[in-house]
C-alpha cells in the first residue's frame, strides 16, 4: 500500500479481491464518506502500475512507479477530480493570497474529461495499461458525465477507469451500468470496537444521538468517565449511518434508529452532506489522541463539538 496509516484499507483490499479473478475495464468504488475512498482508489491504480507488487497484489509503495503515483506524476495515470480538492492537497489547505484569483472548481469539468480521452489515445509509457482515476463521482457535471460515457462505451485499448464516491445519488445510471460496482463497508475494526462499546456507551449515548440536539457541555459531563475511543467509534458510526441515509441507503449499524436518522437527514438537507463527511473525517483524526487525554472533560467537549458540526445548518 502507498498509505499505511488507514488500517481499513487492508480490509477493503480483501473486499475488492474479485477484481483479481475477473478482468475489468471500469470499476466504481463506493464507500462510506470520510474514509478516504479517493486514496483507496489510488491504491488500486498504483497496484496496476507497481513494478514489484506485494503478495496480495497491492502496490509496494517503494518502487519508482509507486513514487510517481504518489506524486501524481505517473505518465500512465490521470487523476480527474475537482480543482478545489487538488489545490487543498497541494497547499495544505492554506490560503495564500488566493483571494484575488478565481475560486477553484468544485466539479469535474468536461475539458478535464476531454483531456483524459486524448490521453487514452496515445500509447502508454511502458507499453502496458493506462489508468484514469475519477471522482468523487457525484462531482462530475452533466457535460463531463456525457463525455466520460463515450470513453466508457468505446475504451481505447489498455485503458482502465477507476471511479470512486461516497454515494450514487445524481450519478447517471448509464455510467453506473458500465462499471463494475463494488461497495466497501465500514471498517470492521471500527464496527468491532463499537461492539465492545455497545453495552457501556449505547444505553445513554444512543438516545442523545437520536434526539438530534447536541449539547456539547452536558454530553461531555456525562461521558467524562468513559473511554473516549468507545464514544468516538459510536459517533463515527452514527455519522456513517447518517450519510448512508442521506444517500438514500438504509442504516447499516443502527437500523433501530432509522426514523431518527431519516428525520435528521431531512433537517440537514442533501446539500450539506459534505459537512457530515468532514465531521466524520475530523472525528477520525481525534482517534489517535483518545488513549490518555490530559483533561477528559475538555477532550470530550472537543469530540462532541466536532460531532455537532455535522448538524450545523448555517451556510
Ligand atoms: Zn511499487
Amino acid at each position: 500500500m502507498l498509505v499505511k496509516e488507514f488500517d481499513w484499507f487492508n480490509d477493503w483490499w480483501g473486499q475488492i479481491d474479485s477484481l483479481r479473478v475477473r478482468p475489468w475495464m471500469a470499476v466504481l468504488l463506493v464507500a462510506p464518506p470520510g474514509l478516504q475512498v479517493d486514496l483507496f482508489a489510488r491504491e488500486l491504480v498504483a497496484s496496476r502500475l507497481c513494478q514489484s507488487p506485494e503478495p496480495n497484489a497491492s502496490a509496494c509503495g517503494t518502487c519508482p512507479s509507486c513514487a510517481w503515483v504518489m506524486q501524481g506524476q505517473h505518465p500512465d495515470m490521470r487523476w480527474l477530480r475537482p480543482d478545489a480538492e487538488a489545490e487543498d492537497e497541494e497547499s495544505g489547505s492554506e490560503e495564500e493570497g488566493s483571494s484575488e484569483t478565481k475560486k477553484p472548481s468544485k466539479e469535474v469539468r468536461i475539458d478535464q474529461v476531454r483531456g483524459l480521452l486524448g490521453f487514452s489515445q496515445i500509447s502508454s509509457h511502458r507499453g502496458a495499461e493506462r489508468l484514469a482515476l475519477i471522482g468523487p463521482i457525484q462531482t462530475l457535471n452533466q457535460a463531463a458525465s456525457n463525455a466520460l460515457l463515450k470513453g466508457l462505451e468505446e475504451p481505447a485499448p489498455g485503458m482502465r477507469f477507476v471511479l470512486y464516491g461516497a454515494g450514487l445519488r445524481g450519478v447517471p445510471s448509464t455510467i453506473i451500468s458500465r462499471c463494475r460496482r463494488l461497495t466497501l463497508s465500514a471498517p470492521s475494526a471500527l464496527v468491532m470496537s463499537h461492539r465492545e462499546a455497545a453495552s457501556e456507551v449505547d444505553p445513554w449515548l444512543l438516545p442523545l444521538l437520536a434526539s438530534g440536539r447536541v449539547d456539547v457541555v452536558r454530553w461531555a459531563e456525562r461521558a467524562e468517565k468513559v473511554n473516549p475511543a468507545l464514544v468516538l467509534s459510536t459517533l463515527q458510526l452514527w455519522l456513517l449511518d447518517l450519510s448512508r441515509v442521506m444517500n438514500g441507503l438504509p442504516a447499516a449499524i443502527f437500523p433501530a434508529q432509522s426514523a431518527s436518522l431519516a428525520s435528521q437527514a431531512g433537517q440537514i438537507g442533501p446539500s450539506r452532506l459534505a459537512r457530515v463527511t468532514e465531521a466524520q473525517t475530523e472525528l477520525q483524526q481525534l482517534v489517535g489522541r483518545a488513549g490518555h487525554p490530559l483533561n477528559p472533560k475538555l477532550f470530550f467537549e472537543t469530540i462532541f463539538g466536532t460531532f455537532s458540526r455535522a448538524y450545523d445548518t448555517r451556510n
